[in-house]
C-alpha cells in the first residue's frame, strides 16, 4: 500500500512560509515515496475558521505547485465521527465533565502557585488544577441541568493506568533532537479537554480520530506538535486505531528567532508572492530550493 501523507491547516489565518514548509515537505515526501497527499481542513474552532481563508488556502498551495487529493475532508462536516469516538471513551469510564470557566481554573491555579510552583504542560500552561473529577454522578447531572458550559476532561491517570506506557515511532526530530522509539508522556499534560458541551471534539481527538479515518500512515509537521504526540498515542491506544509514524520538521523563525504566527504580514505567502517571489523562491527561503 502506497504510504500516505496529510497536511492539515486549520483556516483561521492566511498561510505563511512555515506552512509553505511543512506542505511542501509532506509534498515532496509523498512524491518520492510514490505516496498520497491528503490534504484536511481542521475548522472545528468555529468562532476563529472563516471560509475566506479556507479559500486562500486552497489558492496560495496551488500556487506553491502543491497537488493533493479530493475530496477534503473538512473536520466541521465529520462530528458525528468524533462524537463516536467520545462515546467510546466515556464508555470507559474515562471522560468527566468539568464546569470552572477559563477565570475560576486561573484564579485556582494562582491559589496553588501560592504555595509553590505548579506542574505546566509542554506548552508551558498550567495543568487543570480543579476538582470536578471528583463530584459525584448526582452532582455532575445536577450541574449540567443548571444549563451551564462545561468541557468534557480525560481522566488522564486512569487512561494511562489503562494501557500502560507507550512510544512511537520518530522519524525527524524532537525539540531536544529526540528520535527513533520515543517514550511518550501523556500525563505531562494533565486532563487535557477532549470536547466542550458545545462541540464533541477537539484538536486531540479529532486528529487522532482523522488520522486513522484517512489512513495516514506518516504524519509530517512542525516540532511545535512533538509532545503533543503522546496525547495523539495515548488516544489510539484508548480507541484501538493504528500507530502512524511520525517525522517531526524544525520550524521556520522570523529573524528575531520567534515562531511564524498567521498575523505576522512579512512572512504571509500572499504578501511574499504580492512582493514578487515565486514558487521556487520560497522553496528556496524556507531551505528547500
Ligand atoms: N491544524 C494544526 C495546525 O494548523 C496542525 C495539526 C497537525 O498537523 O496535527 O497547526
Amino acid at each position: 500500500m502506497p504510504p500516505v501523507f496529510r497536511f492539515a491547516p486549520s483556516p483561521n489565518g492566511f498561510l505563511h512560509l512555515g506552512h509553505a514548509y511543512s506542505a511542501l515537505l509532506n509534498f515532496d515526501r509523498a512524491r518520492e515515496t510514490g505516496g498520497r497527499l491528503l490534504l484536511r481542513i481542521e475548522d472545528i474552532d468555529m468562532t476563529r475558521c472563516r471560509p475566506e481563508f479556507e479559500a486562500a488556502m486552497y489558492e496560495d498551495l496551488a500556487w506553491l505547485g502543491i497537488a493533493w487529493e479530493t475530496p477534503v475532508r473538512r473536520q466541521s462536516e465529520y462530528l458525528a465521527d468524533y462524537r463516536g469516538a467520545l462515546d467510546k471513551l466515556s464508555a470507559l469510564g474515562l471522560v468527566y465533565p468539568a464546569f470552572e470557566s477559563r477565570a475560576e481554573i486561573a484564579r485556582l491555579v494562582a491559589a496553588r502557585e501560592a504555595d509553590g510552583p505548579w506542574p505546566r504542560d509542554p506548552d508551558g500552561a498550567p495543568l487543570y488544577p480543579g476538582d470536578a473529577k471528583s463530584l459525584s454522578a448526582a452532582e455532575r447531572d445536577r450541574l449540567i441541568d443548571t444549563g451551564m458550559p462545561y468541557a468534557l476532561r480525560l481522566d488522564m491517570a486512569a487512561a494511562c493506568r489503562r494501557t500502560g506506557g507507550l512510544s512511537w515511532k520518530e522519524l525527524g526530530e524532537g525539540p531536544d533532537g529526540e528520535r527513533g522509539m520515543v517514550p511518550a508522556r501523556p500525563e505531562a499534560w494533565g486532563d487535557v479537554i477532549l470536547a466542550r458541551k458545545e462541540t464533541p471534539t477537539s484538536y486531540h481527538l479529532s486528529v487522532a480520530v482523522d488520522d486513522a479515518l484517512q489512513g495516514v500512515s506518516e504524519v509530517v509537521r512542525g516540532q511545535d506538535l512533538f509532545h503533543a504526540t503522546a496525547v495523539h498515542r495515548l488516544l489510539q491506544v484508548l480507541l484501538g486505531l493504528p500507530a502512524p509514524v511520525y517525522r517531526h520538521h524544525r520550524l521556520i523563525r522570523d529573524d528575531a528567532g520567534r515562531k511564524l504566527s498567521k498575523s505576522s504580514r512579512s512572512t504571509g505567502l500572499r504578501e511574499l508572492r504580492a512582493a514578487g517571489l515565486t514558487p521556487a523562491g520560497i522553496r528556496q527561503l524556507v531551505g528547500l530550493g
